[in-house]
């Protein structure tokens, strides 16, 4: 490539100093949606695909969505809890989450030596050579899911209430997926309501939330639609798994044309877990039986990012609608 000459004055040399440059960028001749961002401010990129700053109009967007999904599930008198985007190691392990997902997962290491490790470890930053050695797995790993902290805690309670619980959480989640797609983060907020209780209740919760899913992003007038989904499960047994999850109709995604009209992007979602979690953290209804779980996911980055892309990148010119919705009258 750097050998390659180049002349100016016939189109294809024009074609061949475009993709140079882009080249020498690392970005392609024509912007993508990404370039685009960047150039706007809006994602700051910090050198590793898929990990980003935000500015802060990008996240008076996150701010606007988060509140509006608060005031559309204010009468879920749900339980708020936040937690840090990491979780204890014994209940990460537990959640089975290595058997579907060992390839998105991750561990948080430290550093574990004495003196004489030291020494070597910054011997081998100075040479460049690798310096993991002394680095041991911590008790904390990374948050896969923001729903993921909160059952062992709820378990820990004892049976269910009659009317089940409903849990509000909201957190920086970590998936190893290293992606030049916008939408495909590896790090990113995930706000949820968690429904336990009997298999009904999921249920019933669940179609609840598709419909004001749907609502909601028709309030911020974005083109969406609803899919049956499965989760990207592992390895050759996983098209099985993922196949079954597809079969029970277990998974639900609201889908929003982002990078591509072909393959929309999943912004939010719509789990039933029947009693996977219930019989994992052994909890139970309020007559006995292993609960049920569900869960309603909205991405922020990605509810974020659809909104850029489809009403444009200058918030001062989206629909008055739309404002409002996000930040109230102004
Ligand atoms: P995908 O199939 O695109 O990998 P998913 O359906 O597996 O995503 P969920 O596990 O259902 O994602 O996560 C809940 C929500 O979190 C998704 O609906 C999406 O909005 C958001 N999300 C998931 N993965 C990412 C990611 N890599 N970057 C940004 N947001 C994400
Ligand atoms: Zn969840």
């Amino acid at each position: 490539m750097s050998d390659a000459k180049v002349t100016l004055d016939d189109a294809q040399g024009v074609d061949t100093a475009k993709t140079l440059a882009a080249d020498v960028l690392g970005r392609a001749a024509t912007p993508t949606f990404r370039d685009e961002l960047i150039d706007a401010g809006l994602l700051i990129p910090m050198g590793v695909d898929g990990l980003y700053g935000r500015s802060e109009v990008f996240e008076s967007v996150v701010e606007g969505i988060n509140n509006l999904v608060t005031r559309r599930g204010a009468d879920q008198k749900a339980e708020v809890m936040r937690f840090p985007p990491a979780m204890n190691r014994t209940d990460f392990e537990d959640s089975e989450y290595l058997k579907s997902f060992p390839n998105l997962a991750g561990t948080i290491h430290s550093f574990c030596g004495g003196d004489r490790e030291h020494h070597r470890l910054l011997k081998c930053l100075d040479e460049g050579e690798d310096w993991m050695e002394n680095q041991k797995p911590t008790r904390a790993v990374l948050t896969p899911a923001a729903c993921y902290p909160c059952y062992p805690v709820v378990a820990k309670r004892g049976p269910l209430p009659e009317e089940g619980r409903t849990i509000d959480v909201f957190s920086y989640c970590f998936r190893h997926e290293p992606s030049l797609d916008p939408a495909r983060m590896q790090m990113f907020r995930m706000r949820e309501y968690v429904r336990m209780g009997t298999p009904e209740q999921i249920v019933e919760f669940r179609a609840m939330w598709i419909e004001r899913g749907k609502a909601l992003i028709e309030t911020l007038q974005l083109p969406h639609w609803i899919d049956l989904a499965n989760d990207p499960f592992f390895g050759r047994g996983g098209k099985i798994v993922a196949d079954s999850q597809r079969a029970q109709e277990l998974k639900f995604e609201l889908l929003i044309p982002i990078e591509s009209e072909e393959k929309p992007t999943a912004c939010l979602s719509f789990n039933y877990h029947m009693d996977h979690f219930g019989e994992l953290w052994k909890f139970h209804t309020a007559d006995g039986a292993v609960a049920h779980t569900g869960c309603v996911g909205f991405g922020m980055e990605r509810t974020t990012l659809a909104m850029f892309r489809h009403h444009g990148l200058d918030v001062t010119q989206w629909p008055a609608g739309v404002r409002e919705a996000l930040w109230g009258q102004q």
